[in-house]
Parts: C-alpha cells; structure tokens; sequence
C-alpha cells in the first residue's frame, strides 16, 4: 500500500470513531489532509466552527494566516501536511480534554510514522508539549519559553526537527504573537534549505 492509501485508511477510521464522546456533537471529523510525503507537517489543536463544517483543516481565520505564513517561506498547501491533535471539534472550541487527547492521537502517530516528515511544526502549546513529551522532554514550559528554537529529537522512532511556535488564532489578536509566528517560520524555511 503507497503511504497515500494508508493515509486514507485512517481517513476512513476517523470517520468511523467513537473512541471519545466528541463523534457526537461534530458535523464532520478533520483527519487531515496534505501530501503524503511532505517534508514538513504542522500539528494543531483540534477543529473550529470552519473545520468542523468543512472536514479540512485550518480553513477559517487562522487558516488564512497560516497560507500566509506558508506562502511567505515559498510554500503552498499541497507540500506540507496540515493535521490536528483531535479530529472532532470540541464543543464550544474548548480546551481538549486529556482522555479525549490519549483516544485520539493514536491517529496522529500513525500519520507521522507514515508521512515520516522531517520537520514536525507543532501550533500553540498543545501540540507543543504533545510533540515534546513524545520526545521524552519531560519538563515541558510554555509555548513562549519553547518556541524560537530548533529540537532534534526523536519522536516515534523518527529523528526530526521540532519547531514550536504559536497557534495562528492567538497571532491573529496579538501582534506580539504574530511576530513570533513570523520569526518561526523563518527558521522554518532556513531549516528547510538545509534539508532540501
Ligand atoms: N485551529 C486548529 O488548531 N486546527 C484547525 O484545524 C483549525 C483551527
Ligand atoms: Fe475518535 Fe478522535 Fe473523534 Fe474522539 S476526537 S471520536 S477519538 S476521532
């Protein structure tokens, strides 16, 4: 099976989930979408009141941010992976719960272990100390302390390279964030260079 076809097989198991009780009040689960070979994929939180009723994510505000973001390092959509922590929405866009995060990142590993990305971009704190802990960082401090850095560590197995940095919805309301955002990404795409 090419690493699409497995991607779609979780597609398909994600549709089908009811691992937490999130299945029940989502319009549409968001697995994930983006190539399956892309060197860089971006993790965030969970879906928002777009996602949920599109089934992609990042289609809302903050996903206008991050095209642009994207768009200034020369990157498009169709080269990176984009995929969330949780694939329902959480009613409400509340914080997700720890046992709504340990039933459904089994997903996400399968999607890292097959996208075998180089560089992972976790998207605000979530994610963040989602990643890092993977990476056996056990004192995971804020996302202000964590990002503007590059981690190599290992994460499932894999050697990538962590780049923290904000979630874009907290840029879009602070410029503080926002310059943050832009710093991170342009260690994204030297980074990048690098590995091209
Ligand atoms: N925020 C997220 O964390 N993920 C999305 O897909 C959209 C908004
Ligand atoms: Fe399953 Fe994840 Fe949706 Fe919960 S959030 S029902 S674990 S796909």
């Amino acid at each position: 099976m090419s690493k699409q076809d497995h991607l779609k097989t979780i597609e398909g198991e994600v549709k089908a989930c009811r691992k937490c009780d999130l299945w029940k009040s989502r319009k549409n689960p968001v697995a994930g979408e983006g190539n399956s070979d892309a060197a860089v994929m971006f993790i965030g939180e969970a879906p928002g009141y777009w996602e949920d009723v599109r089934g992609r994510p990042f289609v809302g505000a903050a996903g206008k941010l991050l095209d642009e973001m994207l768009l200034g390092i020369g990157l498009s959509r169709s080269e990176v992976y984009i995929a969330n922590i949780l694939k329902c929405r959480p009613p409400d866009n509340r914080d997700p719960l720890p046992f709504e995060v340990e039933a459904c990142t089994p997903f996400l590993d399968r999607q890292i272990q097959i996208i075998e990305p180089r560089l992972i971009v976790p998207l605000g704190r979530h994610s963040t100390s989602y990643i890092l802990s993977k990476a056996g960082l056990k004192e995971v401090e804020g996302i202000t302390r964590l990002r503007g850095k590059v981690y190599a560590v290992d994460v499932l197995g894999l050697r990538v390279f962590v780049i923290p940095t904000y979630h874009p919805a907290a840029a879009l309301y602070n410029a503080k964030y926002r310059d943050g955002l832009e710093g991170d990404f342009q260690l994204l795409g030297l980074e990048l260079e690098k590995h091209r």
